[in-house]
């Protein structure tokens, strides 16, 4: 479309290491990082493949790299690597515990322009360190404090599920005192360690009434109180939805963005373990262009009982990596069925019958 921006990101997992082992983390294994030296060549490619784009469809497109981990502070040669980023003309972001920051850190993400950093909150102080371990609350509210001192836009993301639903207002009050600009909530992912918490994903009705809360924070929170969730475009439309056969909004996998992990695997989301190729010896426009897996996310009549029929494909599409921890859960590879904490969803007929 004319005059539009597109957003595109790679969520980019630096290391598999951390200093914390949370109890709902999604990474599994451990595997051979890239150098600071390859991550910096990857990072030039994908700056490539975008610039190509931008030429070849006479397109804009506002490119962004959120770093993440393991914790990404325990990553030889970050500063380094964020300078490339920078250099490849892609803003940056940084998903951390936030409990390695010191001041002197903080310092310098500012002066390397890194555009926000999101810290990880998973309740009030007993039930964070219930899931991240003894005394780590302390740690990263200190961390919190020392890159809103350097001046970070700062948010906090929750990773929501039946072990801190009920403390939605408490969190939003502790992100209201602390002053960080946002928080945020991502729903919990059964897969990797957060198989474990698998009985604390929130049922249909319980996501239902967890968005009721969020847009009743929202209103009235000196905070921006935030889901990216698919299903939450769904939760809090507001207008038309719109028609066809392409994704305008919804679940970013293979669509909006895509994931390198630390040894340079490609995934269309790091919730979804699906290797699609490799930095290290796959170019990445080619994958991108070419990957089944990611055409098969972008193509409606390759879902299944339900999304493909429902009228909020184009914004919505569920959360693909809780379809697949969910098929998986019943021995099944797939990843295009329904989202079964989907509150809309009965069947696509249903969806539309009620009117919804
Ligand atoms: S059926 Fe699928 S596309 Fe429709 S609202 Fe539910 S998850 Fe979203
Ligand atoms: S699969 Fe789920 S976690 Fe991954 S981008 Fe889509 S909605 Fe987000």
């Amino acid at each position: 479309m004319e005059g539009t921006t597109y957003d595109f990101f790679v969520q980019w997992h630096l290391t598999e290491r951390c200093n914390l082992k949370c109890r709902h983390c999604y990474q599994e294994t451990s595997a051979g990082e890239m150098t600071y030296e390859e991550t910096c060549r990857a990072m030039g490619e994908v700056a490539c493949a975008v610039q190509s784009w931008v030429r070849e469809y006479d397109m804009s497109i506002s490119p962004s790299f959120h770093f993440s981990g393991g914790e990404p502070l325990m990553k030889r040669g970050l500063l380094t690597i964020l300078e490339c980023a920078r250099t490849a003309g892609f803003s940056a972001s940084l998903m951390s515990n936030g409990t390695l920051m010191t001041r002197d850190i903080a310092l310098q993400l500012r002066r390397l322009g890194i555009g926000d950093v999101q810290v990880s909150l998973d309740g009030l102080e007993a039930v964070h360190d219930s899931i991240r371990g003894r005394g780590a609350f302390r740690q990263t509210l200190r961390g919190i404090s020392h890159l809103l001192e350097a001046g970070i836009d700062t948010n906090v993301n929750v990773t929501i599920s039946r072990v801190n639903l009920f403390q939605l207002d408490g969190l939003v009050r502790l992100g209201e005192d602390l002053g960080v600009s946002a928080v945020t909530f991502s729903r919990l992912v059964p897969c990797g360690r957060g198989k474990e918490l698998g009985q604390q994903v929130l049922s249909p009705q319980e996501l239902a009434g967890f968005f009721d809360t969020v847009r009743r924070l929202a209103a009235g929170s000196k905070v921006a109180v935030i889901t990216r969730d698919p299903l939450a475009a769904v939760a809090h439309l507001d207008g038309e939805v719109p028609e066809g056969e392409f994704p305008v909004a919804g679940c970013a996998a293979g669509v909006f963005g895509v994931t390198i992990a630390a040894d340079g695997a490609i995934m269309p989301c790091r919730r979804m373990d699906l290797t699609i190729g490799n930095v290290r010896n796959n170019d990445f426009r080619r994958v991108w262009a070419e990957s089944p897996v990611l055409w098969s996310l972008r193509s409606r009549q390759e879902y299944h009982d339900g999304c493909d029929s429902c009228r909020y494909w184009t914004v919505c599409r569920g959360c693909r990596a809780v379809a697949l921890a969910h098929a998986r859960a019943a021995g099944k590879e797939d990843y295009l069925g329904p989202d079964p904490q989907c509150p809309f969803y009965q069947s696509a007929v249903g969806v539309v019958a009620a009117g919804l």
